[in-house]
């Protein structure tokens, strides 16, 4: 198993992992791209810090988004405010004709009391920015600026967008990258690639890290409701127990990955949670169980929840019990297109020098990027934030997590350089 799977890393990567050559003599553009990034990095970490004073939570971005809207007006952008509730979506025409790309960063933050003792602690109790995504708005921030810097020599478009809710609406709610998709962020005008890079505190600053074709899983929560008939817990055979029948359905659930998928795809099945029952001595009528499907490929994820279906079906029905299944999609798979991505490490290369741009194995944890690759060509990648000498090592979602805020001019840096990169080259065409 852990062969095979290294196996199809090691092919997935292989195109893009050879490291070649000395440093490199940074072109014109790209001197003033790094001088421009330099001499943000004051306003960037006061930017940065002054979001994670301030997290808000999924579709309540309203300070954030007010001050995004407010700093790109200020840069003379273009600005439409309320896509997709807090979203804020900005175009910057550049000064020679070309094509349009995006660049998309997400604004909210978790639901996780601050534990760590910095300057700028959240000044919010039970809110965190705690998935970086105040460093992913001060980062994009940066490179409106810095582009709006040098809008004359951009052959094209860059359109910025700034999403709410990537860490899910509350429930009940429609949010994230889908509602701003629908809401038209990526309409008029139409980018041709998006680009969006997330923090990852396992990466050490300085180094980023990639992946061609799937980077992460798809993600959809199942509710699955047993039911069988009440009877005195000394009389089972008058009922139908759907305790019994929910145990079964538990272990038979994990032959959809063990026996029923290709053995090469990535799949995980988990039931987080599962209630049933009112009393010691009552056969229980209804079971709830909750639980999640991860993959790195839409068509296993179809196949699953139909597998799904059939196993239950054939289990229930051997007792006498009934059941209903429900998905909730949260993301697709984000898929890197491939030659999106080979043709944009050679620019990470050049910005970041060979041995700090790393090929990385796919994960099995979501993000919502995933939709707009649905309609355009994107790539995510890895922003390393990590730094084990100054101790910051935590991982995102959790109370301790911080950021090396050195990172946030190498993000500045680096998503130019990217964009510029991609425009000139489309531009030639
Ligand atoms: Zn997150
Ligand atoms: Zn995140």
């Amino acid at each position: 198993m852990r062969h095979a799977i290294a196996g199809l890393l090691a092919a997935l990567i292989a195109p893009f992992s050879v490291q070649s050559g000395g440093p490199v003599e940074p072109t014109a553009r790209e001197r003033a791209v790094a001088a421009a990034a330099e001499s943000l990095r004051a306003s960037l970490v006061a930017q940065r810090r002054d979001f994670h004073m301030h997290p808000e939570l999924s579709n309540r971005e309203e300070r954030t988004s007010r001050i995004v809207a407010e700093r790109l007006r200020a840069l003379g952008l273009e600005v439409t405010t309320g896509v997709g509730k807090y979203g804020v979506v900005a175009v910057l025409e550049g000064g020679r004709p070309g094509p349009i790309v995006a660049v998309r960063a997400d604004m909210d933050a978790l639901p996780i009391q601050e534990t760590i003792d910095v300057p700028y602690k959240s000044v919010v109790p039970g809110v965190k920015h705690a998935c970086g995504h105040d460093v992913h708005t001060t980062v994009e921030l940066g490179v409106a600026e810095l582009l709006v810097g040098m809008r004359d020599r951009i052959p094209g478009t860059v359109k910025f967008i700034f999403q709410p809710a990537e860490e899910g609406p509350p429930e009940g709610e429609e949010g994230g990258a889908r509602l701003m998709i629908k809401e038209h962020a990526l309409e008029s005008p139409h980018p041709a690639a998006i680009f969006g890079l997330h923090v990852m505190a396992d990466l050490e600053v300085g180094t980023i890290g990639y992946n061609s074709g799937p980077a992460m899983a798809s993600s959809d929560k199942f509710i699955l409701t047993i039911h069988g008939k009440k009877a005195h817990g000394a009389f089972p055979q008058g009922g139908v127990d759907a305790v019994v029948v929910a145990a079964e359905c538990v272990s038979a659930l994990q032959t959809v990955r063990s026996r029923r998928t290709d053995t090469m795809e990535p799949l995980v099945v988990t039931v987080g949670s599962i209630h049933g029952g009112n009393r010691f001595n009552i056969i229980a009528d209804e079971v709830r169980l909750e639980g999640t499907v991860r993959t790195l490929s839409e068509s296993v994820r179809a196949d699953v929840q139909r597998l799904m279906r059939e196993t239950l079906t054939g289990i229930t029905s051997a007792y006498g019990a009934t059941f209903d299944l429900k998905f909730d999609e949260n993301a697709a798979v984000t898929y890197n297109e491939p030659a999106l991505v080979a043709e944009t490490v050679p620019q990470m290369r050049r910005t970041l020098g060979d041995a700090n741009v790393l090929a990385r194995p796919p994960r099995m944890v979501a993000e919502d990027f995933s939709y707009y690759e649905q309609v355009v060509p994107g790539f995510f990648f890895f922003l390393g934030v990590g730094n084990k000498a100054k101790g910051i090592t935590a991982m995102v979602h959790t109370a301790e997590f911080d950021v090396d805020e050195e990172s946030l001019v190498i993000g500045v840096k680096l998503m130019s350089n990217v964009v510029l990169d991609y425009l000139e080259r489309h531009a030639r065409e």
